[in-house]
Protein backbone atom coordinates (compact mmCIF):
# COMPACT_ATOMS: atom_id res chain seq x y z
CA UNK A 1 0.00 0.00 0.00
CA UNK A 2 1.41 3.71 -0.88
CA UNK A 3 2.78 5.27 2.01
CA UNK A 4 0.36 7.88 2.64
CA UNK A 5 -2.02 5.28 2.80
CA UNK A 6 -0.99 2.69 4.91
CA UNK A 7 -0.48 6.11 7.40
CA UNK A 8 -3.74 7.56 6.92
CA UNK A 9 -5.00 3.43 7.36
CA UNK A 10 -3.20 2.89 10.76
CA UNK A 11 -4.36 6.35 11.92
CA UNK A 12 -7.89 4.97 11.58
CA UNK A 13 -7.24 1.89 13.31
CA UNK A 14 -5.66 2.86 16.18
CA UNK A 15 -8.19 5.47 17.09
CA UNK A 16 -10.84 2.65 16.86
CA UNK A 17 -8.74 0.55 19.19
CA UNK A 18 -8.45 3.57 21.77
CA UNK A 19 -12.01 4.49 20.68
CA UNK A 20 -12.71 0.47 21.98
CA UNK A 21 -10.16 -0.67 24.67
CA UNK A 22 -9.79 3.32 25.79
CA UNK A 23 -7.06 6.16 25.38
CA UNK A 24 -4.75 4.48 28.15
CA UNK A 25 -4.50 0.93 27.32
CA UNK A 26 -3.07 1.10 23.79
CA UNK A 27 0.28 2.06 23.03
CA UNK A 28 2.81 2.61 19.94
CA UNK A 29 5.67 2.61 19.29
CA UNK A 30 7.79 4.45 17.25
CA UNK A 31 9.56 3.38 13.98
CA UNK A 32 11.91 5.74 12.13
CA UNK A 33 12.06 4.01 9.16
CA UNK A 34 9.18 2.29 6.72
CA UNK A 35 10.31 -0.91 6.88
CA UNK A 36 10.47 -1.09 10.72
CA UNK A 37 7.55 -3.61 12.55
CA UNK A 38 4.85 -1.42 14.17
CA UNK A 39 4.02 -2.97 17.43
CA UNK A 40 0.52 -2.18 19.26
CA UNK A 41 0.22 -3.24 22.79
CA UNK A 42 -2.86 -3.13 24.57
CA UNK A 43 -3.27 -3.32 27.98
CA UNK A 44 -5.44 -5.85 29.94
CA UNK A 45 -8.90 -4.40 30.95
CA UNK A 46 -12.37 -5.17 31.41
CA UNK A 47 -13.22 -5.63 27.71
CA UNK A 48 -10.16 -8.05 27.23
CA UNK A 49 -8.52 -9.40 30.23
CA UNK A 50 -5.44 -10.28 28.26
CA UNK A 51 -1.79 -7.94 27.17
CA UNK A 52 -2.19 -8.25 23.47
CA UNK A 53 0.78 -7.59 21.09
CA UNK A 54 -0.05 -6.63 17.53
CA UNK A 55 2.60 -6.84 14.90
CA UNK A 56 2.40 -4.77 11.85
CA UNK A 57 4.67 -5.10 8.56
CA UNK A 58 5.40 -2.88 6.01
CA UNK A 59 2.93 -5.11 3.79
CA UNK A 60 0.15 -4.62 6.06
CA UNK A 61 -2.76 -5.04 5.19
CA UNK A 62 -2.19 -7.34 2.05
CA UNK A 63 -0.32 -9.21 5.05
CA UNK A 64 -1.99 -10.36 7.96
CA UNK A 65 -0.42 -8.83 11.52
CA UNK A 66 0.58 -11.18 13.72
CA UNK A 67 -1.52 -10.96 17.01
CA UNK A 68 0.00 -12.54 20.49
CA UNK A 69 -1.14 -12.54 24.34
CA UNK A 70 1.65 -11.62 26.80
CA UNK A 71 2.08 -13.57 29.78
CA UNK A 72 1.61 -10.96 32.85
CA UNK A 73 4.52 -13.26 35.19
CA UNK A 74 7.21 -13.30 32.57
CA UNK A 75 7.66 -12.49 29.04
CA UNK A 76 5.91 -15.55 27.39
CA UNK A 77 4.56 -14.61 24.18
CA UNK A 78 1.78 -17.10 22.22
CA UNK A 79 -0.28 -16.52 19.30
CA UNK A 80 -4.42 -16.18 20.40
CA UNK A 81 -5.18 -19.51 18.18
CA UNK A 82 -2.56 -21.46 19.96
CA UNK A 83 -3.00 -19.98 23.41
CA UNK A 84 -7.03 -20.87 23.03
CA UNK A 85 -6.02 -24.18 21.85
CA UNK A 86 -3.99 -25.44 24.14
CA UNK A 87 -6.72 -23.88 26.88
CA UNK A 88 -9.32 -25.61 25.37
CA UNK A 89 -8.19 -29.12 24.90
CA UNK A 90 -8.64 -30.50 28.73
CA UNK A 91 -12.25 -29.87 28.65
CA UNK A 92 -12.63 -30.74 25.18
CA UNK A 93 -11.65 -34.16 26.40
CA UNK A 94 -14.30 -33.79 28.85
CA UNK A 95 -17.22 -32.02 27.46
CA UNK A 96 -18.75 -31.58 24.37
CA UNK A 97 -19.51 -27.70 23.29
CA UNK A 98 -22.38 -27.42 21.01
CA UNK A 99 -20.91 -25.43 17.93
CA UNK A 100 -17.20 -25.21 19.01
CA UNK A 101 -15.04 -22.70 16.60
CA UNK A 102 -11.66 -24.64 16.80
CA UNK A 103 -9.18 -21.55 17.61
CA UNK A 104 -6.62 -22.71 15.10
CA UNK A 105 -8.96 -23.20 12.49
CA UNK A 106 -11.63 -20.71 12.82
CA UNK A 107 -9.47 -17.65 14.09
CA UNK A 108 -10.27 -14.09 11.86
CA UNK A 109 -6.55 -14.48 10.79
CA UNK A 110 -7.48 -17.31 9.01
CA UNK A 111 -10.17 -16.05 6.59
CA UNK A 112 -9.85 -12.54 7.10
CA UNK A 113 -9.62 -9.57 4.30
CA UNK A 114 -7.88 -6.72 3.66
CA UNK A 115 -10.95 -4.42 4.85
CA UNK A 116 -10.83 -6.11 8.38
CA UNK A 117 -9.70 -3.61 10.46
CA UNK A 118 -7.32 -4.47 13.84
CA UNK A 119 -10.25 -4.30 16.25
CA UNK A 120 -12.18 -7.14 14.58
CA UNK A 121 -9.12 -9.36 15.37
CA UNK A 122 -9.07 -8.03 19.07
CA UNK A 123 -12.69 -8.81 19.51
CA UNK A 124 -12.07 -12.14 17.81
CA UNK A 125 -9.79 -12.96 20.81
CA UNK A 126 -12.66 -11.98 22.90
CA UNK A 127 -14.34 -14.40 21.09
CA UNK A 128 -12.94 -16.91 22.26
CA UNK A 129 -12.14 -16.46 25.61
CA UNK A 130 -15.51 -16.60 26.04
CA UNK A 131 -15.96 -19.68 24.71
CA UNK A 132 -13.59 -21.19 27.02
CA UNK A 133 -15.66 -19.85 29.69
CA UNK A 134 -18.26 -21.64 28.25
CA UNK A 135 -16.15 -24.86 27.83
CA UNK A 136 -15.26 -24.68 31.33
CA UNK A 137 -18.56 -23.52 32.89
CA UNK A 138 -20.08 -26.79 30.81
CA UNK A 139 -17.52 -29.13 32.38
CA UNK A 140 -18.16 -28.07 35.85
CA UNK A 141 -21.70 -28.34 35.50
CA UNK A 142 -21.17 -31.90 34.61
CA UNK A 143 -19.14 -32.48 37.62
CA UNK A 144 -21.23 -31.10 40.50
CA UNK A 145 -25.02 -32.24 38.98
CA UNK A 146 -24.08 -35.59 40.23
CA UNK A 147 -23.81 -33.89 43.65
CA UNK A 148 -26.87 -31.36 43.65
CA UNK A 149 -29.36 -33.48 44.92
CA UNK A 150 -31.88 -30.60 45.23
CA UNK A 151 -32.32 -30.01 41.26
CA UNK A 152 -33.76 -32.30 39.29
CA UNK A 153 -31.85 -33.88 36.73
CA UNK A 154 -33.94 -32.30 33.88
CA UNK A 155 -34.00 -28.92 35.13
CA UNK A 156 -30.22 -29.53 35.50
CA UNK A 157 -30.15 -30.56 31.66
CA UNK A 158 -31.87 -27.27 30.48
CA UNK A 159 -29.42 -25.21 32.49
CA UNK A 160 -26.68 -26.63 30.49
CA UNK A 161 -28.40 -26.50 27.11
CA UNK A 162 -27.60 -22.43 27.69
CA UNK A 163 -24.26 -22.64 28.31
ZN1 LIG B 1 -8.10 -26.29 14.41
Amino acid sequence: MVKKQLEKRMKKEISYLKDYYLDDNVHVNQVSNEFDVVNIFIKSSIKLKYNVKIEICHDYPFKSPAVYLLSKENNNIISYADFFKQRDIFYLNKVRLLHYECPCCHNLLCSRNISHPLLEITKDIEKFDLQFKRLRTLYYMKIIRNYIKKLRQDNINSIIEYI
